[in-house]
Protein backbone atom coordinates (compact mmCIF):
# COMPACT_ATOMS: atom_id res chain seq x y z
CA UNK A 1 0.00 0.00 0.00
CA UNK A 2 1.60 3.19 -1.20
CA UNK A 3 1.16 5.52 1.94
CA UNK A 4 2.66 9.26 0.13
CA UNK A 5 4.71 9.09 -3.41
CA UNK A 6 8.00 7.64 -1.72
CA UNK A 7 6.90 5.13 0.93
CA UNK A 8 4.96 2.03 1.10
CA UNK A 9 3.14 0.47 3.95
CA UNK A 10 5.20 -2.60 3.49
CA UNK A 11 8.53 -0.55 4.08
CA UNK A 12 7.03 -0.29 7.58
CA UNK A 13 6.29 -3.92 8.40
CA UNK A 14 9.88 -5.51 6.96
CA UNK A 15 12.23 -6.75 9.74
CA UNK A 16 14.56 -9.69 9.14
CA UNK A 17 13.79 -10.53 12.75
CA UNK A 18 9.88 -10.90 12.53
CA UNK A 19 10.98 -12.84 9.39
CA UNK A 20 13.67 -15.42 11.42
CA UNK A 21 11.31 -15.45 13.74
CA UNK A 22 8.24 -16.07 11.89
CA UNK A 23 6.33 -13.02 13.64
CA UNK A 24 3.41 -11.35 11.93
CA UNK A 25 3.80 -8.14 11.76
CA UNK A 26 1.38 -6.82 9.49
CA UNK A 27 0.21 -3.30 10.59
CA UNK A 28 -3.63 -3.18 11.61
CA UNK A 29 -5.62 -1.04 9.71
CA UNK A 30 -6.48 1.16 13.46
CA UNK A 31 -2.19 2.25 12.88
CA UNK A 32 -1.96 3.05 8.93
CA UNK A 33 -3.51 7.08 9.85
CA UNK A 34 -0.29 6.85 11.99
CA UNK A 35 2.22 5.63 9.97
CA UNK A 36 0.80 7.76 6.77
CA UNK A 37 1.09 10.86 9.12
CA UNK A 38 4.65 10.52 10.28
CA UNK A 39 5.13 10.06 6.19
CA UNK A 40 3.27 13.20 5.48
CA UNK A 41 4.88 15.11 7.81
CA UNK A 42 8.67 13.93 8.38
CA UNK A 43 9.79 11.05 5.96
CA UNK A 44 8.49 12.55 2.90
CA UNK A 45 9.60 16.67 3.46
CA UNK A 46 12.96 15.13 4.30
CA UNK A 47 13.07 12.38 1.23
CA UNK A 48 11.98 15.47 -1.14
CA UNK A 49 14.47 18.05 0.21
CA UNK A 50 17.79 16.03 0.25
CA UNK A 51 16.45 13.92 -2.78
CA UNK A 52 17.75 10.93 -1.65
CA UNK A 53 16.07 7.63 -0.60
CA UNK A 54 15.38 7.03 2.63
CA UNK A 55 15.81 3.54 4.04
CA UNK A 56 13.01 2.19 6.97
CA UNK A 57 15.47 -0.20 8.73
CA UNK A 58 12.62 -0.29 11.39
CA UNK A 59 9.04 0.73 11.13
CA UNK A 60 5.83 -0.64 13.12
CA UNK A 61 6.78 -3.65 15.62
CA UNK A 62 3.99 -5.21 17.01
CA UNK A 63 4.58 -6.22 20.28
CA UNK A 64 6.23 -9.46 20.26
CA UNK A 65 8.82 -7.98 17.29
CA UNK A 66 9.45 -5.37 20.11
CA UNK A 67 10.29 -7.63 22.74
CA UNK A 68 12.22 -9.27 20.37
CA UNK A 69 14.25 -6.80 19.14
CA UNK A 70 14.83 -5.20 22.94
CA UNK A 71 12.83 -2.04 22.45
CA UNK A 72 11.41 -0.48 25.34
CA UNK A 73 7.88 -1.03 26.89
CA UNK A 74 5.40 0.88 25.31
CA UNK A 75 7.63 1.82 22.00
CA UNK A 76 6.27 4.26 19.73
CA UNK A 77 7.33 1.84 17.08
CA UNK A 78 4.69 -0.30 18.73
CA UNK A 79 1.99 2.52 17.80
CA UNK A 80 3.10 3.28 14.14
CA UNK A 81 4.55 6.59 15.16
CA UNK A 82 8.19 6.13 14.97
CA UNK A 83 10.86 4.96 12.21
CA UNK A 84 14.14 4.26 12.01
CA UNK A 85 15.89 5.41 9.16
CA UNK A 86 19.19 5.34 7.22
CA UNK A 87 20.44 6.65 3.97
CA UNK A 88 21.32 4.05 0.86
CA UNK A 89 25.44 3.40 -0.20
CA UNK A 90 25.62 5.38 -3.42
CA UNK A 91 26.96 1.97 -5.34
CA UNK A 92 24.70 -0.59 -5.99
CA UNK A 93 25.20 -4.50 -5.15
CA UNK A 94 26.16 -6.94 -7.99
CA UNK A 95 22.41 -7.46 -8.67
CA UNK A 96 21.93 -3.35 -9.02
CA UNK A 97 19.62 -3.08 -5.58
CA UNK A 98 20.19 -0.40 -3.31
CA UNK A 99 22.37 -1.16 -0.04
CA UNK A 100 21.25 0.61 2.71
CA UNK A 101 24.72 2.52 4.39
CA UNK A 102 24.47 2.66 8.26
CA UNK A 103 28.37 2.93 9.32
CA UNK A 104 30.33 4.75 6.60
CA UNK A 105 31.80 8.14 7.02
CA UNK A 106 29.46 9.24 4.60
CA UNK A 107 26.34 7.79 5.46
CA UNK A 108 26.87 9.37 9.23
CA UNK A 109 27.49 13.04 7.63
CA UNK A 110 24.31 12.53 5.84
CA UNK A 111 22.29 11.39 8.83
CA UNK A 112 23.99 14.41 10.85
CA UNK A 113 22.56 16.93 8.14
CA UNK A 114 19.21 15.24 7.92
CA UNK A 115 18.98 15.13 11.77
CA UNK A 116 19.76 19.12 11.55
CA UNK A 117 17.48 19.59 8.87
CA UNK A 118 14.23 17.99 10.73
CA UNK A 119 15.39 19.53 13.91
CA UNK A 120 15.24 22.87 12.11
CA UNK A 121 12.63 22.70 10.04
CA UNK A 122 9.60 20.04 10.89
CA UNK A 123 7.33 18.63 14.14
CA UNK A 124 8.37 15.63 15.78
CA UNK A 125 7.82 13.98 18.61
CA UNK A 126 11.50 12.51 19.07
CA UNK A 127 14.50 12.54 17.04
CA UNK A 128 17.67 10.49 18.12
CA UNK A 129 20.72 9.87 16.50
CA UNK A 130 21.17 6.28 17.99
CA UNK A 131 24.42 4.00 17.27
CA UNK A 132 25.27 1.06 18.95
CA UNK A 133 28.65 -0.30 17.90
CA UNK A 134 29.28 0.52 14.41
CA UNK A 135 25.60 1.17 13.99
CA UNK A 136 24.27 4.12 13.46
CA UNK A 137 20.41 5.21 12.14
CA UNK A 138 18.09 7.89 13.35
CA UNK A 139 15.10 7.42 15.07
CA UNK A 140 12.09 10.21 14.55
CA UNK A 141 8.56 9.91 16.26
CA UNK A 142 5.73 12.07 15.76
CA UNK A 143 2.30 11.71 17.38
CA UNK A 144 -0.79 12.46 15.27
CA UNK A 145 -2.90 13.33 18.82
CA UNK A 146 -1.25 14.67 21.67
CA UNK A 147 1.63 16.93 22.27
CA UNK A 148 4.99 16.02 20.03
CA UNK A 149 7.68 17.35 22.77
CA UNK A 150 10.21 18.43 19.77
CA UNK A 151 13.02 15.87 22.17
CA UNK A 152 16.15 16.01 20.24
CA UNK A 153 19.16 13.98 21.49
CA UNK A 154 22.10 11.12 20.97
CA UNK A 155 21.94 7.62 22.48
CA UNK A 156 24.29 4.88 22.48
CA UNK A 157 22.17 1.82 22.58
CA UNK A 158 24.21 -1.05 24.43
CA UNK A 159 24.49 -4.86 23.11
CA UNK A 160 24.10 -7.70 24.75
CA UNK A 161 26.96 -9.64 23.31
CA UNK A 162 25.01 -12.31 22.11
CA UNK A 163 22.72 -10.29 19.84
CA UNK A 164 22.57 -11.33 16.29
CA UNK A 165 23.14 -8.46 13.81
CA UNK A 166 20.30 -8.61 12.06
CA UNK A 167 18.44 -7.03 14.75
CA UNK A 168 21.57 -4.25 15.42
CA UNK A 169 19.01 -1.59 13.77
CA UNK A 170 16.00 -2.27 15.26
CA UNK A 171 16.93 -0.61 18.35
CA UNK A 172 15.51 1.39 21.60
CA UNK A 173 14.11 4.76 22.34
CA UNK A 174 13.83 6.69 25.35
CA UNK A 175 10.73 5.48 26.91
CA UNK A 176 7.90 8.42 27.01
CA UNK A 177 7.51 9.37 30.84
CA UNK A 178 4.83 7.62 31.84
CA UNK A 179 2.98 10.85 33.52
CA UNK A 180 2.00 13.36 30.66
CA UNK A 181 4.39 15.96 30.17
CA UNK A 182 4.18 19.54 31.10
CA UNK A 183 4.98 22.47 29.21
CA UNK A 184 8.06 24.30 31.26
CA UNK A 185 7.39 28.03 29.27
ZN1 LIG B 1 13.53 3.52 16.86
Amino acid sequence: MQLTKHFTLEEFERSGTAAQLHIDNRVPAALVPNIRHLCEEVLEPLREHFGEPIYVSSGYRCAELNKAVGGVRNSQHMRGEAADICPFSPSTDKAGRLVPDSHSPEARKKMREWAEWIMDNLHFDQLLREHSGNSYWIHVSLKREGENRQMAGRLKIELLEQRAPPSLLEMAEIPEPSSPTRSLS
